[in-house]
């Protein structure tokens, strides 16, 4: 087995058969034997039987029935775990990331690169708003955390078994995986694509659920934000030691009574705000240790499907 394709699937049964038509096609033409690795991550369609029929029509596909929906992150976590192949291409299911880019990844690959990205070249599919927040989230991750995440990058990417071996070997439950290939390093080749707008369906991903996970993203990442409470309190410090040389100059020498209750209101309700601010961002963190010290499984399989022969774990 040479090329494990990665795909999760949440809710894509109108997708399976044009995405498994696209990869033959494309997979077929090539000399390297392949496997695809379906993730069927809590699909309340018939997401499920279809890939098993699937699998039982070509038994180079496999299909990991998770217990209840994990998440994206967790689902490809499964089946990064299952793959057999030399190299693992994670894949998303709605034809978004297009098959035809395969061959230059493994080329690439061929070349002696471990890790090779894959790069949207546009954003066509995604609105001004989408493409300035995208924008954003990358240059404050980058410029908070050590790690350097590639701009565009989605999972797309080829990984080869060294690094593979290296990003099992990263025990967290919260897993930001974009960081996590980052973090791994190996030698990384970069090609560029289109990416594709969905095939069917719809995407769950929402302006609050990206918000969480650029957060996600920040506090896997960085323990910045917990310095810049620091550096907050340091800075109100400094106004509050000079306002109070102002208030008592102004006192002793021009007389002027001291005025009180918006300057004492406006002073209560700062601090108050800026210790909230810096107990939540303490909060942020002290819950992810939470979830981490529970040790508990990334996901749950509850039955693997492969060559016809179904086997129920
Ligand atoms: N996905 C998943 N679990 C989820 C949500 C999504 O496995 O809880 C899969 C989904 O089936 C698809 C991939 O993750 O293969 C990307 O999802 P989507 O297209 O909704 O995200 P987008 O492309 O908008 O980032
Ligand atoms: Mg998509």
């Amino acid at each position: 087995m040479t090329i494990s394709i990665v795909v999760p699937f949440h809710n894509e049964a109108a997708n399976i058969a044009k995405l498994h038509e696209r990869l033959c096609a494309v997979l077929d033409a090539g000399a390297e034997s392949w496997e695809l690795v379906c993730v069927n991550d809590g699909s309340r369609d018939d997401t499920l039987a279809r890939l098993v029929a699937l699998a039982e029509r070509d038994s180079r596909v496999r299909v990991i029935d998770l217990s209840r929906n994990f998440g994206k992150e967790a689902a490809l976590t499964a089946g990064l775990d299952h793959a057999r192949g030399e190299a693992v291409i994670p894949l998303d299911a709605d034809l978004q990331d297009p098959p035809e880019v395969i061959p230059e990844l493994i080329a690439k690959w061929r070349e002696g690169f471990e890790v090779v990205n894959a790069v949207r070249e546009s954003r066509e599919g995604d609105g001004p708003m989408k493409r300035l927040t995208a924008h954003g989230f990358y240059r404050v991750m980058n410029r908070m955390s050590h790690v350097d995440i590639p701009p565009d990058t989605g999972d797309f990417r080829l990984i080869s078994r060294p690094a593979l071996d290296a990003l099992k070997r990263l025990p967290e439950r919260r897993r930001f995986m974009k960081g996590l290939f980052a973090w791994v390093g190996f030698r990384t080749a970069t090609i560029t694509y289109r990416r594709a707008p969905r095939h069917a369906g719809a995407t769950t991903w929402n302006y609050w659920k990206l918000w969480n996970l650029a957060l996600e993203g920040i506090t896997s990442f960085s323990s910045v934000p917990l310095r810049l409470a620091s550096y907050l309190g340091f800075a109100v410090s400094i106004f509050a030691f000079i306002y109070a040389i102002v208030t008592i100059f102004d006192k002793l020498v021009y007389g002027n009574p001291v005025k009180g209750y918006p300057s004492l209101l406006v002073a209560v309700l700062f601090l108050g705000g800026v210790q909230l601010l810096a107990l939540g961002v303490i909060g942020e963190y002290l819950g992810r240790l939470y979830e981490e010290s529970k040790q508990r499984p990334i996901y749950l399989v509850r039955a693997i499907w492969e060559k016809s022969d179904i086997t129920k774990s």
